[in-house]
């Protein structure tokens, strides 16, 4: 496994392999990687010859007061990761490789984009969809592995792959999960053992939601209030959102039917804005 920083070693590494009749798959991820990262590259590799992980830190998809200069990093662990799960390159890039002197060039959206994350976190998804376009135009994946955790940035890709006719198909991989049931996050690094022991409350609203839906409820205010009440039982909960939308265009429905994407996301004492979500077909 190779692991380069330039976009030239990337196209010359792909030019190489296109040569050779291989296919490519990418999973792009801001590093500090788990066994939910983990899961996206071996399906990678089970469906392509080769598979390019990135790791990049997106200075353009956080916010001025977020967590850019704390996020966790770990290039080391990173690629005995990847190794072991077969991938064959890393691209890691500083952000001036990224972006270069006198960039000014975005991708935006407006419509999927006017929920959920996008409301309390309005810069994310424009930076986002353009370096996931960089990306893209980079590594000229024919297959590219996003996790359903993050939901609204996958129902984000999709729509903008379609939109800008990008001949690339996107993979969409399940919610890998601590034991307990908290949804594996390298954010899960900022919470105390005490905040990680009371994180468990978001997954098991979750479940508690979904059940609810399972079992014949269909007026979404009640799931959410359900959902909002148990995360409440355990101190230092914030709650920025507990929404149920159209799975396809991330607005709110007044009854739940067809598809649904149920999400949520909470400050846990301060110390961590985590997300978890389920989606079903009603
Ligand atoms: P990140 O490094 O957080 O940007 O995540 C990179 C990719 O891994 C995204 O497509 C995420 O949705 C996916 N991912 C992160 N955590 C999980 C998880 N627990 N289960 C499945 N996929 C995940």
């Amino acid at each position: 496994m190779r692991i380069v920083s330039t976009v030239d070693e990337v196209r010359s590494q792909v030019k190489a392999w296109r040569k050779e009749g291989k296919s490519v798959g990418l999973v792009p991820t801001m590093g500090y990687l788990h066994e939910g990262h983990e899961s996206l590259i071996r399906k990678a590799v089970a469906e392509n010859d080769e598979v390019v992980v990135s790791i990049f830190v997106n200075p353009m998809q956080f916010g001025p007061t977020e967590d850019l200069a704390s996020y966790p990093r770990d290039l080391e662990a990173d690629s005995k990761l990847c190794e072991s799960a077969g991938a064959a390159l890393i691209f890691h890039p500083e952000p001036e490789e990224m972006y270069q002197e006198g960039f000014c060039s975005f991708v935006d959206m407006n419509g999927l984009t006017n929920a959920l994350c996008g409301l309390s976190r309005p810069v994310h998804f424009r930076g986002v969809c353009t370096v996931v376009n960089k990306l893209f135009n980079i590594v000229m994946p024919d297959k590219a592995y996003f996790g359903e955790k993050d939901a609204q940035q996958l129902a984000v890709i999709r729509r903008m792959v379609k939109d800008l006719n990008m001949d690339i198909t996107i993979v969409g991989c399940p919610i890998i999960r601590e034991e307990d049931g908290l949804a594996k996050s390298s954010r899960n690094t900022y919470l105390s053992p005490e905040s990680r022991q009371n994180a468990v409350i978001l997954s098991k609203s979750i479940f508690l939601g979904k059940k609810l839906i399972e079992d014949g409820e269909r007026n979404p205010e009640v799931v959410k209030k359900a959902m909002r009440e148990l995360i409440m039982t355990k101190p230092g909960m914030d709650i920025d959102y507990v929404e149920i939308v159209d799975n396809n265009t991330m607005q709110s429905i007044d009854v739940i039917a067809g598809d649904i994407l149920c999400a949520i996301a909470v400050r846990v004492s301060g110390e961590a804005r985590l997300i978890d979500n389920f989606m079903l077909s009603v």
